[in-house]
This record gives C-alpha cells, sequence and structure tokens, in this order.
C-alpha cells in the first residue's frame, strides 16, 4: 500500500502499471469522488442530503423510483439543484488526465462512470469510449416509458437554482412527456432500479472489465452492484486492480487483497502524475490509427 501518496516522489509503484498498458488494455471506473474537486458533493458529504415537506431526505431515499412516485417535484427540485451545480463546475485536472490516457492508449481505453454530472464527455473523453452508467443529469425520458426515447432537459428550467428552492407550475409544466404528457422523468438509474445494456451499458460494462489487464477505480466507495461486480470480474481475470481514492474503501482492499495497488490521495494530484508517467513510458505502443 502507498499511502500519503505524492506525485513528486518514488514513483515505483507506478511501473507495473505503466508496463501492462504498454501493450494492454485499461478500464478505468469513476465515482463521485473525482468530480469533488470540481466542486461537485460527493453524496456522503452534507450537500447530499434534501429537505422535502418536514424531512430531511438522504441520497439513497431521494434516487429512487419510490420518491418519485411519490413527490415528482421534490425529486426534480433536487435534480434541478445538482444539474445547476453541475453546469457551473468545470473539469479539473483528474479529469484532463483521463483525456491524455485515452489519447495516448486509443482504443485499448475505456472509461466507465458512475457520474452523471458529464464532467468527463466536457473534458474531451470520447462518448463512445464512455460509458454513463447511472445516466446523465442533463436528459430526460418519460417516466412511465410510453416510449424509450431520451431528450435533453429543457434550457430554460433555469440554472441558478438555490438549495430547497422548489419546482413553480410553469417548470413543472415544462417537465412533461412530449408525447404522453405525463411526467418525465431523470435519465438516471435509482437506487431500487436495474442495470440495463439500452440505457446503462450494463454488458459493456461487464465485457470490459472482463477483458482488461487494468482496472484503475478512481474516488468510489463501491456502494452499487455494476461496479463491484466488475472488480469481481477483473478479479477472476487476474487483472492489475490500482485504487486511487483519499480512504480506504471495498476497491481498496479488494485491490490488496489481489495483489494490487491502492495509491491513498486525491484524483486530481495521483492521476496527471500516472498520465505524465505513461506518456514518457517507452514501452508504450503507438495507438492504433484510423484504418484506410
Ligand atoms: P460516494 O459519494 O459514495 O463516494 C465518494 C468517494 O470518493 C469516497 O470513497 C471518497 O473517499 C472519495 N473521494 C472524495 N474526494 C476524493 C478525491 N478528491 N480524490 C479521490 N477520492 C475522493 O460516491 P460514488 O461511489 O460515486 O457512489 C454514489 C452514487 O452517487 C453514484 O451512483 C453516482 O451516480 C452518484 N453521484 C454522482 C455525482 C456526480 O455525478 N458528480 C455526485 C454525487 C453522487
Amino acid at each position: 500500500m502507498i499511502t500519503g501518496y505524492h506525485p513528486s516522489g518514488d514513483s515505483a509503484d507506478l511501473d507495473r502499471l505503466t508496463s501492462l498498458l504498454g501493450s494492454g488494455n485499461l478500464v478505468v471506473l469513476t465515482g463521485a469522488g473525482i468530480s469533488a474537486e470540481s466542486g461537485i458533493p460527493t453524496f456522503r458529504g452534507k450537500e447530499g442530503y434534501w429537505v422535502a415537506g418536514s424531512r430531511e431526505y438522504q441520497p439513497q431515499e431521494m434516487a429512487t423510483h419510490a420518491m418519485f412516485a411519490r413527490d415528482p417535484a421534490a425529486v426534480w427540485a433536487w435534480y434541478l439543484y445538482r444539474r445547476s451545480l453541475c453546469r457551473h463546475a468545470a473539469p479539473n485536472p483528474g479529469h484532463r488526465a483521463l483525456v491524455d490516457l485515452e489519447r495516448l492508449l486509443g482504443d485499448r481505453f475505456r472509461l466507465v462512470t458512475q457520474n452523471v454530472d458529464g464532467l468527463h464527455i466536457r473534458a474531451g473523453n470520447s462518448p463512445a469510449r464512455t460509458y454513463q452508467i447511472h445516466g446523465s443529469i442533463e436528459h430526460t425520458r418519460c417516466a412511465v416509458a410510453c416510449s424509450r426515447e431520451i431528450w435533453p432537459l429543457p434550457e430554460e428550467l433555469g440554472l441558478d437554482r438555490q438549495r430547497g428552492q422548489t419546482i413553480a407550475a410553469d417548470e413543472a409544466a415544462a417537465l412533461r412527456c412530449p408525447r404522453c404528457g405525463g411526467w418525465a422523468r431523470p435519465h438516471v438509474l435509482w437506487f431500487d432500479e436495474y442495470y440495463d445494456e439500452e440505457y446503462y451499458r450494463f454488458d459493456s460494462s461487464i465485457r470490459a472489465a472482463a477483458s482488461t489487464d487494468v482496472l484503475l477505480v478512481l474516488g468510489t466507495s463501491g456502494a452499487t452492484n455494476l461496479p463491484l461486480q466488475m472488480g469481481q470480474y477483473a478479479v477472476r481475470t487476474g487483472a492489475l486492480i490500482v485504487d486511487v481514492n483519499i480512504e480506504e474503501n471495498p476497491f481498496s482492499r479488494m485491490a490488496l487483497a489481489n495483489g494490487g495497488e491502492f495509491l491513498q490521495g486525491k484524483c486530481g494530484e495521483v492521476l496527471p502524475a500516472i498520465a505524465e508517467r505513461l506518456g514518457q513510458s517507452r514501452e508504450l505502443q503507438e495507438p492504433p490509427g484510423p484504418s484506410r
């Protein structure tokens, strides 16, 4: 285990990673921790909570189909507030380092993100190689699935929302399905729902984890199902697991129990060091260019 990681310090811990990535595949799995340095709160901070009516709800209660069925306006108020935070945030050095890694590795790179904030795509990772397994806060779809269509949230909903601000009547009218007129819902995976391939790239993510040489896990508490399954596939196939987090978590324990690495530190400090090291590596083979 490497604790108190300093990018300028001894980087022997990165040797195995860069050597494997000379010709191997990399799957990166990100969680809310990578966006924390952009000012987007994780679910575990105080900002995650939300007051609806006279009660304070935890994210694990708000982000559910059951809560939406009970009080769609309260759930939308929470999502619009979070969307406003995401719109005002910018990608940080951690996001940008992942763009460098994709540029270096080409089609040997896949990014699986639990984040709904869209910052990876805004930083420059390619949408085709980025699987947003919990959806996107910028998109919506029919709550009763009268069609499978996904569409962007209307801009006019206002992007400067205050914490606790409720939904006005004209805003509620804009949050309707254009086909059936019922409520639209956020295009995100709720805690009481299941992954699928069509919306959330379940199969693609499992396939990527089962055929990777390195699984790089960044800033996640490991509380959701697909990420943990990806870790188990990586263990079974003997991939190197590298976890970057400011705290110990299920992935750091999984990494250490299986000969991997726990780089304890902030994504925004550790990832640029990894990208720089890989960029300097003589073992790195050129990613294949487009076929002619
Ligand atoms: P989480 O809030 O449960 O855990 C965050 C993790 O990040 C913790 O392990 C914490 O120690 C670590 N962390 C915090 N700052 C860090 C930093 N600078 N560098 C490295 N690690 C850091 O988040 P989760 O595991 O992603 O899962 C919760 C759910 O929350 C997911 O479903 C996700 O969709 C949703 N979520 C998304 C966003 C977003 O889109 N930015 C924000 C909050 C929650």
